[in-house]
């Protein structure tokens, strides 16, 4: 497929009038050469944009079973209130008088996600999940230097977190120390415990972790640490599987961050705009980034007053169309998200039970949201994990997550989500067995995946070591 410079047929969608810049700007500023933008017809950039998504996959296609990832069905509804006028064409800098109805929003939002989590106070500040992390660090780091415990350089992160929790407790400044998960793949609290000292600041837990398994002992867990003087974040990525059913402050946490655009159905994918709010105990309150949204019984309005806060950590006041897509599917789901929770382990569960003896799950435990295969037991006909995640294209399918988590070998992370029926879980599992069958029968036809995308199989090896990466336009 051609770029949309090469694409260019000099004919323009649009005609601008002569202007002549030299008038209002010094002629050194002036562009010398042709500005090199493409040139096409309305209907030319159509057909390139249609086209190009085409060849996208996206869960208007198919099945998206991308584990800790959450490819749940976005409602429409939410794209259309995002974009009511009121709300899409607000400037942010408009003054709290001028602004009810989108502070109004927020700190509604807010008590929500209070609601929903357990929390006192809620920031809605951070723009992606990772992001929320860093900013829920940045708060424990800054609870501990005020109150004169500086000493608290260590954060302790179970080897099966997801990737981002060590790189945010780093770029923090935090020590990061590792803590080994038992056969049961949970946190081994005898290992936590001799890991244990006054240089410890926090724990970084997700629970259900990225296992799809819950964390049986978090209550003994939250005790060690708080009897250590230590706090505890919760990485509630992944909420789908708890949500109305318990929260991080039963558990005994500090901090928590959500993934608006996982949970709280807000597309994602891509790298758009994404949120992800945290929220935090009393004790920590005062350190949230400014501003937070209040409401003083008459007015809507932001609170910059804030004894100890972090400062910003967003331009504004974060993603406010993620915002509204979210608030939207609370309001619209109401007390129906602990049924969404139920539906997401249900349908993980289901899949579990169906693959099981097909392929080896090395965890073999009532899971949660999700769970993981181990692509092991394939080995033998000379395809990997990665080969399976490939020939699962060719049945208009995106592969699960694969190789992560890292403690399991040739890891296949599949997470269905609620938002499934059962007919198209129905297609999926046998889809997988009909693969693990052709392992075994034909497996040559499985290393030839995928086959049936618009660019087929692809010399990796060739791809990584003489990697083709730019264009050269005319
Ligand atoms: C997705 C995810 C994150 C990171 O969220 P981003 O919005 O991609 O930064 C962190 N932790 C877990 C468990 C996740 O699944």
């Amino acid at each position: 497929m051609k770029t949309i410079f090469e694409k260019t047929s000099g004919v323009s969608g649009v005609g601008f009038n002569e202007c002549k810049l030299g008038d209002f700007l010094p002629e050194e500023l002036l562009r010398k050469d042709s500005i090199g933008l493409p040139q096409l017809s309305e209907l030319e950039v159509l057909r390139h944009y249609k086209e190009l998504s085409d060849r996208n996959f996206c869960i208007e296609k198919g099945f998206y079973p991308l584990g800790s990832c959450t490819m749940k069905y976005n409602p429409k509804v939410n794209e259309l209130l995002a974009s009511l006028e009121g709300f899409a064409n607000l400037h942010p800098m408009q003054s709290d008088e001028d602004s009810q109805g989108a502070l109004e929003l927020m700190y509604k939002l807010q008590e929500k996600l209070k609601y929903i989590t357990g929390m006192d106070a809620v920031s809605l500040q951070p723009a992606a999940g990772a992001h929320g992390e860093l900013t829920g660090m940045m708060v424990i780091k800054k609870y501990f230097e005020v109150k004169g415990e500086t000493n608290r350089t260590k954060v302790i992160i179970p080897d099966s977190a997801h990737g981002t929790n060590p790189a945010s407790a780093k770029m923090c400044g935090f020590e990061i120390v590792e803590v080994k998960s038992n056969e049961k793949g949970q946190v081994d609290v005898e290992a936590l415990k001799s890991l244990l000292d006054e240089n410890v600041a926090a724990i970084m837990m997700t629970n259900p972790n990225t296992l799809g398994i819950f964390e049986e002992n978090v209550l003994e867990i939250s005790k060690l640490m708080h009897d250590n003087g230590s706090l505890l974040y919760y990485d509630g990525a992944n909420f789908n599987a708890i949500m109305g059913w318990t929260n991080p402050a039963l558990m005994g946490f500090d901090v928590v961050h959500l993934n608006l655009h996982k949970t709280f159905a807000t597309p994602h994918g891509g790298g758009g705009p994404g949120a992800g709010p945290i929220g935090v105990v009393e004790k920590l309150k005062d350190f949230l980034p400014s501003p937070v949204i209040a409401f003083d019984g008459g007015k809507y309005y932001r609170e910059y007053n804030i004894p100890h806060t972090i400062g910003k950590v967003r331009s504004f006041y974060g993603n406010f169309g993620v915002l509204v897509r979210a608030y939207a599917y609370i309001l619209m789901m109401g007390s129906n998200l602990k049924l969404a929770s139920a539906d997401a382990v249900l349908n993980a569960n289901y899949i579990k039970e169906k693959l099981k003896g097909a392929y080896d799950i090395p965890y073999d435990v009532p899971c949660m949201h999700e769970f993981v295969i181990c692509g092991e037991k394939q080995h033998h006909q000379g395809v990997s994990t990665l080969g399976i995640a490939k020939r699962l294209m060719d049945s208009n399918c995106h592969p699960p997550t694969v190789y992560f988590p890292l403690i399991v070998h040739e890891a296949l992370m599949i997470e269905p989500t609620e938002t499934e029926s059962k007919a198209v879980l129905d297609e999926f599992i046998d889809t997988m067995l009909k693969i693990a069958r052709e392992i075994e029968e034909n497996p040559e036809e499985v290393l030839k995946s995928p086959q049936t995308t618009p660019i087929k199989k692809v010399d990796e090896t060739l791809a990584a070591r003489q990697p083709n990466l730019t264009f050269k336009g005319n």
